[in-house]
């Protein structure tokens, strides 16, 4: 039986992670220090047999009993309202609890998959944006805090590997969607559901026209899988190629939540990427991965959870 440790477990991506773990039949340990994620997110993990849930903070200490096969680092905030709010921990996190879970794997002789992200590249200059390319980062802006802690922990990620030969993976995550984000976490994805669904306008920052790429939660924990055990210590974009301008974007929340909303305007967040699409034909070629759910359908899965929430 696998042993595994997922660090941001109880966050969105995490306790995905954590569940299909579970399905799977590892052994799962899960831990959180609950500043961004939520003990509502593994409520029905609790009490299983073969899951643990462990309250610390990364950043000071991390510790499991035992063997360990496994540790997939998703601890950090990861929203720009997220990260803005909390600049500090989530620079932490990203330097000094890579540090730490680098240590315990090196320790376990445990493979380590880094949740890196496509922030590394910045507002980019290449487009789509594949693996080779090495970013353009304002490294003192707003958004820096995040995307520095991510350049920095792929940067300590190879370092444990070069030096103390520990098996890493890194997957650099695009935007991903779906079930447990949280409502107010500031993203577009679920503030354009909950505006769409409570009649508010949809605020749509600058003139709307920059892009996104938009990755059905299930696909991407696929992706993640399929990394961890088939791909080596070179990075990996995880995301679903299909591009949209968040203009358009809104139009396909009102479609699928037949909401009458209207749209209003708000100020461009300082440094946001005009545009942002995966290169994913590493990951098609490696690891025989690739997005299978349609917008449209993930999208209508995300409004039944959003309503369900609610209605709760
Ligand atoms: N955005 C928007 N309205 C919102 C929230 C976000 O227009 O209410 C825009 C944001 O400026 C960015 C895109 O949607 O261009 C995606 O933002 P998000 O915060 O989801 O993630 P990002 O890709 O910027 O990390």
């Amino acid at each position: 039986m696998k042993r595994v440790l997922v660090t941001g477990g109880a966050g969105f991506i995490g306790s995905h992670l954590c569940k299909r773990f579970l399905a799977e039949g590892a052994e799962v340990f899960c831990c959180d220090n609950l500043i961004t994620g939520s003990l509502t997110n593994i409520e029905e993990l609790l009490g299983k047999d073969r899951f643990t849930f462990l309250k610390l903070d990364v950043t000071n200490y991390v510790h499991v009993p035992g063997r360990l096969d496994a540790v997939l680092h998703f601890a950090s905030p990861a929203s720009p309202i997220d990260y803005l709010k909390l600049p500090i921990q989530t620079l932490k996190v990203g330097a000094l609890g890579t540090h730490k879970v680098l240590g315990l794997a090196k320790d376990k002789q445990a493979r380590v998959l880094l949740a890196s992200t496509s922030e590394v590249y910045g507002d980019p200059q290449i487009h789509p944006q594949n693996e080779d390319y090495w970013g353009h980062v304002n490294p003192i802006g707003p958004r820096g805090v995040y995307d520095e802690a991510k350049r920095f922990a792929e940067a300590m990620v190879m370092a444990y590997h070069r030096h103390h030969g520990v098996d890493t993976r890194i997957a650099r995550i695009f935007n991903t969607y779906g079930p447990r984000m949280r409502k107010g976490d500031g993203r577009v994805v679920p503030n354009f559901i909950n505006q769409a669904l409570t009649g508010e306008d949809l605020t749509i920052y600058g003139d709307g026209r920059q892009t996104r790429s938009f990755c059905f939660i299930d696909d991407l924990v696929d992706g993640i899988l399929l990394l961890l055990e088939k791909g080596d210590a070179d990075p990996v974009n995880l995301g679903n190629d299909l591009e949209v301008s968040i203009l358009d974007f809104a139009q396909v929340i009102l479609k699928l939540t037949g909401s009458s909303s209207k749209l209003c305007r708000e100020p461009l967040p300082v440094d946001d990427p005009k545009v942002r699409q995966p290169d994913i034909s590493k990951a098609k070629s490696l690891l025989g991965w690739e997005p299978r759910i349609s917008l449209d359908e993930g999208i209508k899965r995300t409004i039944a959870f959003f309503k369900e929430t609610e209605s709760r």
